[in-house]
């Protein structure tokens, strides 16, 4: 017999499937916090459950995290694991320690159909979705291996961005009971500013997740105009930019911050320009979303024909932006050598894994740097 694997529910879902074994709804709280809050895998270890209840789901149900591909662990404490999700596909996932909190880096799908040219998940075609249950699992097992490994009985990790491989919002139905047992005080507890969906901009589910589970909100932008977003963003045929501007800003009216993030990756005489730092400024003044800005230096890969911008052209970028008034951040690579980036993994898993490695040495050397923007300044001219 079939069992279900109770990661799939968020607490409604799993209230239901307690009355379906003619339960009260309040135990699928105990059982609940069981899984999520202790990390427990083992009805039998749920002693305050009632032995009848502990045997039905040892029947029914069962709890089951992905099969580990590697774990690769780097002297700063980012530690990224590799899932087998089947058929060959890999999924990752990545913890990012700072002083102030614990990221989780959650991927939504195995490959991504946007097929954004500067992205090798994008190029690799898409596979499938992951399963409510699948996105939860990283978080579950990331969770409780991280608690053991630092002796901590407390949270460990504090904020989640759905920045993995995937695009979040193509695939709606999985990800809102994900997002719900991420924000569920009897789960995870995390606050709605903690947790972000990072979107290529599905303008229609932009609006259904205000409605349904507004979280914090990064739009993958990386282009001033639609001509050149639709080359590098070909979902923006669909869905151009300024219906993107206007989605966010009906958005922001739910979200729990007042401002959206928009992710704007450097790619070297494409979008890095003088030119396009001033429309990006017109185009933000001109649809009034209220924003911050993260330029990423873009990882090389061959397939791509693209390069990095060189570091002095994204300071002045990030420089045009922020003198305009618009809060600018550079997340910034620290050598040269290293290569792989967020939806980087291509392949089959043997070279996932290596993908895998890279991409921790990456994130093991990136900082944030903030420039404060400077008010009352008019973008500059060229
Ligand atoms: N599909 C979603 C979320 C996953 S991608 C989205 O596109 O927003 C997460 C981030 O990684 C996106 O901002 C994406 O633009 C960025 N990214 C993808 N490939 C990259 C590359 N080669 N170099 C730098 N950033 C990249
Ligand atoms: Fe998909 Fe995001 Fe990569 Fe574009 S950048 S192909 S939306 S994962």
């Amino acid at each position: 017999m079939t069992t279900a694997n109770l990661l799939e529910f968020d607490l409604e879902g799993l209230a239901a499937f307690c009355e379906k074994l003619g339960e009260k709804r309040f135990r699928a709280t105990q059982l609940f916090r069981w899984i999520h809050q202790r990390g427990a895998s083992d009805f039998a270890q749920m002693t305050d459950l009632a032995k009848s209840l502990r045997e039905k789901l040892a029947t029914t149900a069962r709890v089951e995290a992905l099969p580990v591909v590697t774990q690769h662990e780097s002297k700063d404490g980012t530690i990224k694991w590799l899932f087998d999700v089947g058929d060959g596909n890999a999924v990752e996932a990545v913890f990012i320690p700072e002083d102030d909190r614990g990221t989780l880096c959650v991927s939504s799908q195995a490959g991504c159909a946007v097929g954004c040219r500067f992205c090798s998940t994008g190029h690799q075609g898409f596979s499938r979705n992951l399963s409510t249950g699948e996105i939860v699992a990283q978080l579950w097992f990331a969770e409780h291996f991280l608690r053991k490994h630092l002796k901590r009985d407390e949270r460990v990790i504090s904020n989640v961005v759905m920045m993995g491989m995937g695009e979040p919002l193509q695939n709606y139905t999985a990800l809102v009971p994900a997002l719900r047992t991420m924000l569920d005080d009897n789960a995870y507890g995390l606050s709605r500013r903690r947790v972000t969906v990072s979107t290529s901009g599905v303008v229609p589910m932009i609006d259904r997740l205000g409605a349904d589970c507004p979280v914090a909100m990064a739009v993958s932008l990386h282009a001033p105009n639609d001509a050149l977003r639709d080359d590098l963003v070909p979902l923006n045929r669909k869905y151009p930019i300024a219906e993107l501007l206007e989605a966010c800003k009906r958005y922001l009216a739910h979200a729990p911050r007042d401002f959206i993030t928009f992710e704007y990756c450097m790619l070297d005489g494409v979008n890095d320009q003088p030119e396009h730092a001033r429309q990006l400024v017109e185009l933000v003044r001109a649809h009034g979303v209220s924003c911050k800005f993260n330029l990423i230096p873009f990882n090389p890969f061959p397939a791509s024909g693209l390069l990095r911008s060189p570091q002095p052209q994204v300071l002045a970028f990030a420089k045009a932006l922020s003198e305009a008034g618009l809060v600018t951040t550079v997340r910034k690579t620290r050598g040269d050598d290293i290569d792989a980036a967020c939806g980087q993994l291509a392949g089959d898993v043997k070279d996932r894994t290596r993908a895998a490695e890279r991409m921790a040495q990456r994130r093991v050397s990136e900082r944030t740097v903030v420039l404060h923007p400077v008010r009352k300044t008019t973008p500059q001219e060229h």
